[in-house]
């Protein structure tokens, strides 16, 4: 399974979780599910469209259910794109004393992929509708590193002395449970534009 994110795309769930900082954020993807062979399709999102009346805060955000339908309902009647599903940030900030902060490379990646989990929370949300994709992006406030894609599939980057990780959670129907999507993205596999905004 994998979730292909086209560059564009990728600003617009980047930006507004990096807004959103410390607190939380959440929003709505609407694209296609391509159906190949059995665990090899893809999510490829159009839209990317934040929550404007999700309550937001620092450990948590809860969905505004009925706004929600409402722009499902909208942008299937402007645009030939399905609901695939939904993404949020967790935040990594507290419970650090400075000298105990993560610093280096490996440091700050294991802390963001612990930190993109998700909680019991977010999979009575997820165990709602095992069809959709689900990315959480985990954020750090740290120095800047170079884009990589983990082992397992996860999107890491910098931009200016953010840190992020994005992670993307599937139904595997296999194993019964949900586990990592690999992220695509020209971000990481070419397109060095962010890396002019170095500090
Ligand atoms: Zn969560």
């Amino acid at each position: 399974m994998k979730l292909i994110i086209k560059y564009y795309q990728f600003i617009h769930l980047l930006i507004p979780a990096i807004e959103s900082y410390p607190e939380e954020y959440y929003g709505l993807l609407f694209g296609d599910k391509t159906s190949r062979t059995s665990g090899n399709e893809r999510f490829i999102p159009e839209f990317i469209l934040p929550s404007l009346t999700a309550q937001r805060r620092s450990k948590e955000v809860s969905p505004n259910e009925k706004r929600d339908e409402r722009v499902m309902n909208l942008v299937s009647r402007l645009a030939d794109a399905k609901y695939i599903g939904d993404f949020h940030s967790h935040i990594l900030k507290k419970g650090y004393d400075y000298d105990k902060r993560p610093k280096t490379l490996d440091e700050v990646l294991n802390n963001l992929i612990y930190n993109a989990r998700y909680s019991d929370y977010d999979l009575k949300s997820m165990e709602k509708n095992r069809n959709y994709i689900y990315i959480i992006t985990s954020l750090f406030k740290n120095k800047w590193f170079a884009p990589k894609q983990t082992k397992k599939g996860d999107l890491f980057g910098s931009i200016n002395n953010f840190n992020f990780l994005t992670s993307a959670y599937y139904w595997n129907s296999r194993t019964k449970k949900f586990q990592k999507a690999k992220v695509e993205c020209s971000y990481v596999t070419g397109f060095k534009g962010f890396r002019k905004y170095k500090p």
